[in-house]
């Protein structure tokens, strides 16, 4: 079929070797749930994918238009981190403590300075920079208490029409005076917010009540109020991270038999309900997770930085009752905006616990799993048609190390990609994203390799 000339104006496409993912290999024989396509094109049109394949095949039906090559890489779907507080950016690699000290000492100061519009500007413009710089197209955000902080965020994120998930940070108690709101301002606020940018463009909204701690039960009566209003917005929140965190809910909320019931009391456990850590659920927990359909955030890096524990993925991603789970960065607990980085701990932290990460399941968590964690798997996480053109190129030779490791690319064979993909998420950083497109459109090239492409 011959493209008409007006239709190959607006339709591009991008050549090359792709990977992604057409399952959960967690649920299968790993090697059918991916797709890799050694000589590829790609097919956008209107920020969408219009046709994916062989070269071969995809080319002849699609005379005429212009073809962005991308020899030697190795193109995916664009890296979802799925818990990151961008208001704490500019504290990341902040020294000495856990998290209730943490907070204190660091993070609730920063915070505060959001209050000041221009300053959650430049910040959030830095954030969504950094996401780009390093392949990731689509987070769920954290902000703070003030409504500024969430404006600008959506307004940016739009701006450059990337997918994002976002929502106001609900405190009314155990937190200094100039960090808490009222239980009803929160409502109200959070309210016009989800009228105002819920499903605007790409953007999207999340009850963010901060955890449970900083919540007194009118607030999170209030927030499930909030939810049974808007059934398809998100609830994002923190679940057992920290032994000192636990105990310290426990005593609030004394007719809880656990940390999840806060939850599960005010309806805010469900299928679009994400939970960052989840590290020290009990049995019952993980079940009553697996049941609701709801979601943990695995946020390695900073599972380790922060000391908080290890997070027992085959537990969560068991057979007999699985719990949907995404990687996250959670910057500033978290030390990277690399998701190759996460993956790296990632792997560290099943080691430890006498387990294993293959580089397909990490590559899967960061993209498709991480899509289907937050309902978005009709329309991200891999190269299905029709699907949002959000992807990834990399360079697996960022680093003479790297080139020493990975050997030729595009890989030969399954097995060899396989290796390579491991080797780099072991070695690999920023350095590796070659060039990081939204919505079909190059939003970040890698200065150092601008003369390749
Ligand atoms: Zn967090």
């Amino acid at each position: 079929m011959q493209s008409n000339p007006m239709q190959a104006q607006d339709i591009t496409a991008v050549r090359g070797a792709f990977l992604d993912f057409t399952g959960d290999p967690f649920r299968c024989n790993e090697r059918d749930s991916v797709r890799y396509v050694k000589d590829g094109l790609l097919v956008l049109k209107g920020g969408k994918v219009e046709a994916f394949g062989d070269y071969g095949t995809i080319a002849p039906q699609y005379q005429g238009i212009s073809i962005t090559e991308y020899p030697e890489k190795l193109i995916i779907p664009g890296f979802l981190d799925i818990h990151v507080h961008y208001p704490q950016t500019e504290i990341i690699a902040a020294y000495g403590e856990q998290l209730l000290t943490w907070l204190e000492r660091y993070t609730f100061p920063t915070e505060a300075k959001f209050h000041d519009e221009d300053y959650a500007r430049q910040i959030a413009t830095i954030f969504l920079d950094e996401l780009l710089r390093n392949g990731t197209t689509t987070a769920l955000v954290l902000t703070t208490i003030f409504p500024q902080s969430v404006e600008v965020l959506f307004e940016e994120a739009d701006r450059r029409n990337m997918r994002m998930i976002a929502g106001q940070v609900w405190m009314d108690r155990n937190a200094p005076d100039f960090l808490t709101n009222t239980a009803i301002n929160s409502y109200q606020q959070s309210r016009e917010q989800i009228e105002r940018w819920h499903n605007r463009g790409r953007q999207l909204y999340a009850i963010t009540p901060r955890f449970a701690i900083t919540s007194t039960d009118h607030e999170l009566q209030l927030a499930g109020k909030l939810k049974a209003e808007f059934p398809d917005v998100y609830v994002h929140t923190h679940l057992s991270e920290n032994a000192q965190e636990i105990a310290y809910t426990a005593e609030l909320f004394p007719d809880t038999q656990d940390y999840l019931e806060v939850y599960e009391k005010y309806g805010l456990v469900g299928d679009r309900s994400i939970f960052a850590h989840g590290l020290h659920l009990s049995e019952s927990e993980f079940q009553r997770l697996s049941q609701a359909g709801a979601t943990i955030a695995f946020c390695p890096t900073s599972n380790l930085f922060l000391g908080s524990g290890l997070f027992k993925l085959h537990r969560a991603k068991s057979i007999d009752s699985p719990v949907k789970v995404g990687l996250a960065s959670d910057v500033g607990g978290g030390t990277s905006f690399s998701m190759l980085h996460t993956m790296s701990d990632a792997y560290k932290i099943t080691q430890l616990q006498r387990q294993n990460l293959s580089s397909f399941k990490a590559f899967y968590l960061a993209t498709l799993g991480a899509a289907d964690s937050l309902s978005l798997s009709d329309k991200l996480g891999n190269f299905d048609l029709g699907k949002e053109a959000d992807f990834t190129v990399l360079d697996l030779h960022a680093t003479p190390l790297m080139t020493l490791r990975n050997g030729t690319v595009p890989a030969a064979s399954l097995d060899v990609l396989e290796a390579q993909l491991f080797g780099t998420m072991i070695l690999g950083d920023d350095r590796t994203i070659a060039a990081t497109y939204v919505a079909g459109k190059p939003l970040y090239q890698n200065p150092s390799l601008l003369g390749e492409v």
